[in-house]
């Protein structure tokens, strides 16, 4: 038995306390020198973090070779697993011609390439695509397009933003100021810019406030179907095909970012494209490159690029742009990635592992004391608990008994996330829902109670 719980995995102990000294000299190394995002570092060893050292498909292998089935894609980056064999090949491949050349006033072959392919598949008419390298940059760049997209046109009042409860849009100042706070960034509210807020999938008040405040919005800024960070918040095609037509009627740009819900995760390539709709400009990151690494984009229709356009060094140029933007190596396996997409047939994976996921947590999740509400779009989920007292700390604890069963979740407050990757088994989505569904059972305790709400 080792500490920690951590005896029913399969791995090659050959001795037990040697085992877990490597892991705990591992956590206190990397405790002593990293900085990790959103972690409290005086409590990071205590929660018992895996420290991962290799990957095989679905499952993350840690510094012990213990196996965990990764449900929550990396944090909703991987899309088709670990080391897909395609994806390591295009890698391969374009190390031998050039890891990364500028895209600022130049050209590079594969990111033309990547371009092109990407063009074809977006919902965006006429798209031209500024890449960079996280979510919340391509998010700034929208920001930052759709207010320079007027003042092109001279003299305006555009200056602002409406954006919706729960939204995340990343944690640059400006993505910052378009989210709605929580996760401790109150602190940072005073740096925030004002926005104007709409609940989320309520089209008459978001009617309503453009209605009065048009003439003085650059952009309306929505994640479309699914506010991942906001707990797996949903809204219906409707809203967001209304919440489009309302824009286009008061000439307000529409700037969606499909950060989370692009690359399949919703059961379609994008999220829009079961809306019906066309952005404006379209925010791509996270599962561009399948999770291998960073890149990110700001899609824009050729209306608004074509505001930019004026003789050589004028102002209507987009002063913008980042270092690493369009690195040749993320272009190559993101193009290889959306090639796969066809190959492979993923989204009817997708619509396959859905539907058992949908049926699974309501046979086995929905019905648990302590489970407050499901919420499921194609393969992302939020569980939601009911905690009696907030300091029990459920979400915390119920991630924590699945990663002792060899599933990795992370939760969102006490919503219990997860997304698991496209490419999984049926066994795969029946193992995470099944060890989930134990592990609330053992922190949440109690009979089963009402059957939760499902949707
Ligand atoms: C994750 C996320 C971002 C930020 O992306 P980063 O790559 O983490 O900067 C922006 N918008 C949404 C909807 C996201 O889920």
């Amino acid at each position: 038995m080792l500490s920690g719980g951590r005896s029913e995995r399969p791995g090659p102990p050959t001795s037990v306390t040697q085992m877990a000294d490597d892991h705990s000299a591992w956590v206190a190394r990397d405790a002593a020198v990293v900085w990790h995002g959103f972690t409290q570092m005086a409590a990071y060893a205590e929660n018992a973090p895996i420290v991962v050292e290799a990957a095989d498909g679905r499952e993350l292998i840690d510094v012990e070779g213990r196996r965990y089935l990764d449900a929550i894609s990396s944090l909703w980056v991987t899309t088709l697993g670990h080391r897909v064999p395609e994806l390591d090949a295009a890698l391969r491949g374009q190390i031998d011609r050039v890891a990364h050349s500028t895209m600022l006033g130049n050209g590079n072959r594969v990111v033309v390439e990547l371009a092109e392919a990407l063009a074809a598949r977006v919902p965006v008419d006429g798209p031209h695509i500024l890449f960079a390298s996280d979510g919340a940059a391509a998010v700034e760049q929208a920001l930052k397009i759709a207010f320079q997209h007027w003042t092109n046109q001279g003299p305006t009042k555009r200056t602002h933003y409406l954006a919706f409860t729960g939204a995340y849009h990343g944690d640059t100042i400006g993505s910052l100021s378009l989210g709605d706070g929580g996760f401790g960034t109150d602190v940072f509210d005073p740096l925030r810019f004002p926005v104007r807020r709409a609940p989320y999938g309520d089209l008459a008040a978001a009617e309503a406030l453009l209605e009065e405040h048009a003439p003085t919005l650059a952009a309306v800024v929505v994640e479309p179907l699914v506010q991942g960070a906001a707990g797996m918040a949903m809204c219906d095609p409707a809203f967001v095909a209304g919440l489009a037509g309302t824009c286009r009627r008061h000439d307000v740009l529409l700037v969606c970012d499909e950060v989370a819900t692009g690359f399949g995760r919703t059961g379609t390539l994008f999220a829009l494209d079961q809306c019906g709709v066309r952005a404006d400009i379209l925010c791509l990151g996270k599962g561009i490159t399948g999770g291998y690494l960073p890149l990110s984009a700001t899609v824009v229709s050729d209306r608004v690029f074509s505001s930019f356009l004026g003789p050589d060094l004028s102002e209507r140029t987009l002063y913008h742009g980042h270092s690493y933007s369009g690195n040749a190596l993320a272009a190559a396996v993101a193009l290889r990635h959306l090639e796969l997409f066809d190959e492979l047939d993923v989204l009817a994976g997708v619509a396959a592992r859905a539907g058992e996921l949908e049926a699974l947590l309501a046979e086995l999740v929905a019905p648990l004391h302590g489970v407050a509400a499901v919420r499921q779009r194609g393969l992302m989920v939020g569980i939601e608990l009911a905690p009696p007292a907030e300091t029990l700390r459920w979400g915390r604890r119920v991630s924590a008994a699945c990663v002792e069963r060899g599933v990795l979740i992370r939760p969102l407050g006490d919503v219990v996330v997860l997304m698991p990757i496209l490419t999984s088994t049926a066994a795969e989505i029946e193992r995470i829902v099944t060890v989930v569904a134990a592990s609330i059972a053992e922190v949440c305790g109690g009979a089963p109670g009402p059957a939760g709400a499902f949707r």
